[in-house]
């Protein structure tokens, strides 16, 4: 059975679909946005009669909204598991962090990233040693270690997913931490869609940086980390400059030190990130009950998936890697978006289709089919607010469309 954990808010909203009556919404697309945490909004409630301007002003309700701004980076990394003097810098999601780290890399680095990457770590460097798609889990370790060895000298930086947004297939990112050790590279790691789902600890599992947004976290839009290493983001011009950013400013201009003041230039997202780091403690004190209840629901889709003949599962390694409630399929006579919309408009399903911003990866795993034309699947993305019946609901329509 199921068991009751923490509660976001909009389950169940009233949606209508083509006949005219109204459904429950059965939110199956938690991988692109989740919705918000009850915690979170009480968080952000709590924190709205004392907002106020952080850093520089003296009244008391900005003492209080700088306070808040400044624990959150103290929740966020003890969330990631992230060393005392590592550093926490707010961005606006995990887009903007990888680029921000993109900026910051010594010129010259040596960066090597798996094609099977979401664009957002895939295309932020400007030069990059990309790795195709590997066949096993191990695989991807030994063409890591490969790579980096044959790096030529300089700094090197690993980068990889967590957790994948296509597949939910885990990456064995503790392994590639040591190998990228062994090498005298760093690892950055796309937390995105690992760090809603698995706890994750940058301490014991050698991670140098680690990215994540908001938005994927049960918190609003609009706020993201980057986590790790402070030298290169202390060494690095400011990623935006203005005020914030800068110590002191004359004929020419002297730039913060800390890593965070320095890449936060302009008024920051204080909701944003009060919202975050709610999302992180609730998470954090949940993630027994969170990961059982996934791991039965993800059990009860897949099987379900695997029962219908014309749905065929994208998947990497099979059942070489264990999983997070992320699932691409395509079924035969269908295209995706024809599927995704007819999920919505007949049975109030709401799923994602296309090539989930990680075009090499989605063609790679549809490659069989490029005879057929398909080039994209549809995804089914599971978080706290789903049930069984969601589940249950979307394999009865399935099952009734792909007899059409
Ligand atoms: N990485 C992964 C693995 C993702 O799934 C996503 C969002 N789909 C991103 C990065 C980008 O996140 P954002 O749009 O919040 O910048």
């Amino acid at each position: 059975r199921v068991q009751p954990g923490p509660r976001v808010i909009g389950v169940d909203v009233p949606v209508p679909v083509r006949d005219g009556r109204h459904v429950p919404y059965a939110n199956l697309d938690y991988a692109a946005s989740a919705p918000c945490l009850e915690a979170v909004h009480e968080a952000v409630t709590r924190a709205l009669p004392y907002y106020s301007s952080v850093h520089r002003g003296a009244g008391y309700t900005s003492q209080v909204t700088t306070g808040a701004y400044e624990e959150a980076r103290e929740t966020v990394r003890s969330f990631v598991g992230g060393w005392r003097r590592s550093a926490v810098v707010f961005t606006r999601n995990t887009t903007d962090a990888m680029n921000l780290l993109a900026h910051a890399v010594p010129t010259g680095t040596n960066v090597v990233v798996f094609e099977t990457e979401h664009h957002a770590s895939l295309l932020p460097w400007k030069r990059a040693v990309r790795l195709p798609a590997p066949a096993t889990p191990a695989e991807a370790v030994s063409a890591a270690d490969r790579a980096l060895r044959e790096s030529p000298v300089g700094s090197r930086l690993l980068v990889v997913t967590g957790a994948s947004n296509v597949t939910g297939e885990l990456w064995p990112i503790g392994e590639l931490a040591r190998v990228a050790r062994r090498n005298g590279a760093r690892i950055a790691v796309d937390a995105a869609q690992l760090v809603p789902h698995r706890p994750i600890d940058m301490t014991s599992l050698g991670l140098d940086y680690v990215a994540f947004s908001g938005h994927k976290l049960y918190a609003p839009f609009g706020a993201g980390v980057l986590a790790g290493r402070a030298d290169w983001l202390r060494a690095a011009p400011p990623y935006l400059k203005g005020g914030g950013a800068s110590a002191s400013v004359g004929r020419t201009t002297r730039w913060a030190a800390p890593a965070e003041q320095r890449h936060e230039a302009g008024s920051p997202n204080v909701l944003g990130v009060i919202a975050l780091a709610a999302a992180c403690e609730t998470l954090s004190d949940a993630w027994e009950s969170v990961a059982a209840r996934e791991e039965t629901l993800v059990t009860r889709l897949r099987s379900g998936l695997a029962a219908l003949p014309s749905v065929h599962e994208l998947s990497l390694w099979g059942d070489r890697a264990p999983r997070v409630g992320i699932v691409s399929f395509v079924v035969d006579g269908w295209n995706a978006r024809d599927l995704a919309l007819t999920l919505s408009e007949e049975y109030g399903i709401g799923v994602r289709d296309g090539k989930f911003c990680a075009h090499p990866f989605v063609g790679h795993l549809l490659g069989g089919d490029r005879a057929s034309g398909r080039d994209t699947a549809v995804r089914a993305s599971l978080g706290i607010g789903t049930s069984e019946e969601h589940i249950d609901r979307l394999l009865t329509a399935l099952g009734e469309l792909a007899a059409r």
